[in-house]
């Protein structure tokens, strides 16, 4: 397989003023990937994207696109010769301008002949065909969004940049229309790079993923490895609830984890488990190691319900069981967490 680099980033910092946004970040996108860039809101995902695009001028470290350097010191290619697409959230179409004509508006230096081809191929990619002599007022929020596509694919960029594309759509056409843009993406064998700070859409739509935190990149990996496999709490905890043993050692064992028997005990290590991690034991044989807990709250979500558990000694932890579970608040339950699905980090108190 062709493992073609079509962005390489060294050590690149940044700065607005005084203050570090970006800090000495170095990774590689190949080509057709799709990379999404997650984080808290201001750790640097939109300037990232930017220093990409050229919006934004980088203090240190190299930026290469395509073998091409980009940026280097003072060295600066401006943005419209970086042959990148910008798909950016308030990015609006030209409202009095036909919906082909918005597309051609990027590729006016195509023959007409050729604009007219290239435009049918980008309808047609988006499935707006119909819509080619339409205005985009008349046009919903998810349609205007695949126009936006189109009209920055036109012009065959080599990477396409998306800031937030998702974030002005209603929750139920976000997921949707996420996947069909995945799709489209992956058709025309697109390497792009989108800043979400949905965690559940960068799980969903990319091949990997950027963590960012306070302008440093803090895990860049497979959305598979990101939630199995986190290099630090930091990660761990960008996905939803999550439990928290501090100071295990202190705990002697009352959630009975066989795997840290042999811990040191002069170290602080910290445990984490997300609620899934946890498991009823209904059928109890003589060997089982299993720790009691009472319910204290139960809430429903449909397809799985979370359960608030007092756990003596230590507190409450939630788990997320199956909804067909028979459980009342007040009952106690014997349970255990799987093992895999722990992570263990050593860390200051
Ligand atoms: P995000 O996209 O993750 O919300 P940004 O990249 O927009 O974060 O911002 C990163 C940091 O840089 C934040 O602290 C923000 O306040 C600061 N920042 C962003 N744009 C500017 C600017 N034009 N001038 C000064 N500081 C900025």
């Amino acid at each position: 397989m062709d493992h073609k680099i079509i962005l390489k980033a060294l050590n690149i910092t940044h700065k607005y003023g005084n203050n570090i946004s970006i800090n000495n970040i170095s990774f590689e996108i190949i080509d057709g990937e799709i990379i999404s860039i997650l984080g808290p809101s201001g750790c640097g995902k939109s300037t990232l994207l930017k220093i990409i695009s050229g919006i934004e001028k980088i203090q240190d470290g190299i930026l290469e696109i395509d073998k091409n350097i980009m940026s280097h010191g003072a060295y600066h290619v401006p943005t419209e010769k970086r042959n990148v697409g910008l798909v950016f959230q308030d990015l609006a179409l030209f409202p009095h301008l036909s919906i082909r004509k918005n597309i051609e508006y990027g590729i006016s230096y195509l023959s007409n002949d050729e604009k007219k081809q290239r435009v049918r191929e980008m309808l047609t990619f988006v499935k707006m065909e119909k819509f080619a002599d339409t205005c985009p007022h008349l046009l919903s929020g998810g349609q205007q969004q695949r126009v936006a596509l189109a009209r920055s694919l036109a012009p065959l960029p080599k990477l396409l940049l998306l800031d937030e594309p998702f974030s002005g759509l209603d929750i139920s056409l976000r997921k949707d229309l996420g996947i069909e843009i995945k799709n489209i993406l992956k058709k025309s064998k697109m390497t792009s790079i989108f800043v979400t700070h949905d965690a559940n859409e960068a799980l969903m739509l990319s091949d990997k993923i950027i963590i960012l935190n306070n302008g440093k990149m803090e895990q860049f990996d497979t959305p598979k490895n990101i939630y199995t496999k986190p290099i630090n709490s930091t990660v761990a905890s960008f996905f939803g609830t999550i439990n928290k043993i501090q100071n295990y050692q202190k705990m002697n064992n009352i959630f009975k984890i066989s795997k840290l028997n042999n811990q040191k005990q002069d170290i602080n290590i910290n445990i984490y488990f997300r609620p899934d991690a946890l498991n009823i034991l209904n059928e109890i044989n003589s060997d089982s190691s299993f720790f009691e807990g009472k319910i204290i709250d139960i809430l429903y979500y449909g397809n799985y319900i979370s359960v608030l558990l007092s756990i003596s000694e230590y507190g409450t932890i939630t788990g997320y069981f199956s909804s067909a579970e028979n459980l009342e608040i007040g009952i106690n339950l014997k349970l255990k967490i799987n093992e895999n699905m722990l992570f263990v980090f050593q860390e200051k108190e």
